[in-house]
């Protein structure tokens, strides 16, 4: 089992671990630890890189299998052995755009469900960029300027992000967090993670978060589209 790092610290950009499984023929590495971010929810999994026995190896994916994060290297070259110790390090600078973009999304979540009440059904991101679908069907091209001037007051009020992981029956008993789906959650989960933007938004989410919205930056509401007579996708970018 790999010890998820990132889901107690998102700010930690470096760290050792020992080597628990490896993937031979996809070049895959599971840690006992790790800050790498595996993938989920709509944030893609992050790249950095492993060093061991004096040679850095960049990983270009990580990726969840079972309770193991496997860390893929680029490379034809020899894996570390098992019970080898390793250092690891994120691409920082693409880590924290998504930790901000991932951030700006839940300010939309918040922002749309306190102003119209409109519940979202997914979304996806890339560096400073995302979308999100909401059962939206009052959504017009009047609000796009709208809701950008209402998200940019929540990054310039400073809201704290709060992260907590919560047992299971603890967090089905928060009504905010029954409108987001929270029961399509396995049966086998027992722990329940939760990212709240205090006054705003609360979600159970794995993802990887900055711990203010004030470091989200300026989002801009770049698009709207129509995906049948209530799904709307929302398109934004972070500036
Ligand atoms: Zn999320």
């Amino acid at each position: 089992m790999t010890e998820q790092l990132y889901q107690y610290n998102s700010y930690l950009q470096t760290f050792d671990a020992m080597v628990t499984a490896l993937d031979e023929e996809n070049r895959g590495i599971a840690l006992d630890r790790t800050a790498f971010y595996p993938g989920g929810g709509g944030q893609p999994a992050d790249r950095g890189s492993l060093q061991f026995e004096g040679i850095t190896y960049a990983v270009t994916r990580a990726r969840k299998i079972g309770d193991q994060v496997f860390h893929f290297l680029e490379w034809e070259l020899t894996l570390p052995s098992l019970g080898e110790k390793v250092h690891g390090q994120l691409d920082w600078e693409r880590r924290y755009q998504l930790m901000r973009t991932h951030t700006a999304m839940h300010i939309l979540c918040g922002v749309i469900f306190r102003d119209y009440g409109a519940s979202v059904t997914g979304g996806d991101m890339d560096p400073l960029q995302g979308r999100m679908d909401f059962e939206f069907e009052t959504m017009h091209k009047d609000l796009v300027e709208k809701i950008e001037q209402a998200v940019n007051r929540e990054v310039a009020a400073a809201r704290p992000v709060r992260v907590d992981i919560l047992p299971r029956e603890d967090a089905f008993r928060i009504p905010d967090l029954i409108r987001t789906k929270i029961n399509l959650l396995p049966e086998g989960i027992t722990q329940v993670r939760t990212v709240e933007i205090v006054g705003l938004d609360l979600q159970a989410d794995g993802g990887t978060h900055v711990a203010n919205t004030s470091e989200v930056g300026h989002i801009r509401v770049v698009d709207y589209k129509s995906k049948g007579k209530i799904n709307k996708r929302i398109y934004v970018s972070i500036e």
